[in-house]
């Protein structure tokens, strides 16, 4: 049941959580998080070349890019950037304490 795009968000979903119990929760500056995503990307690459898993490598890349963003939020790194009611504005002060983000640094 469902459509692709609840297949693939469900597989994402089950990759970070896979990698939260593998890695623990992972925080690093941007340049890390950019190394760690093109580092997934070329896996892509390289299982294309050797048909390996491309759908599993495809998966785990979206699920790093995803943690990238986890972390960004938590962060309030690009608070500065519009992206959807979902962005940083949406958090409430009290979880912006929580989440380290400075009230001052949310949009307006
Ligand atoms: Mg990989």
């Amino acid at each position: 049941m469902g459509t692709p795009f609840e297949w693939a968000i469900e597989e994402i979903r089950r990759e970070r959580v896979r990698q939260e119990a593998k890695w623990g929760r992972q925080l690093h500056e941007n340049r890390t998080w950019l190394t760690i995503a093109l580092e997934e990307f070329g896996e892509i690459a390289k299982a294309m070349l050797e048909r390996g898993e491309v759908r599993k490598e495809t998966i785990q890349t979206a699920a790093v890019l995803v943690a990238w963003l986890e972390d960004s939020f938590e962060r309030g790194e690009f608070a500065h950037e519009e992206t959807s009611e979902f962005n940083d504005s949406a958090i409430s002060v009290e979880n912006q304490a929580k989440l380290r983000i400075k009230p001052t640094e949310a949009p307006t």
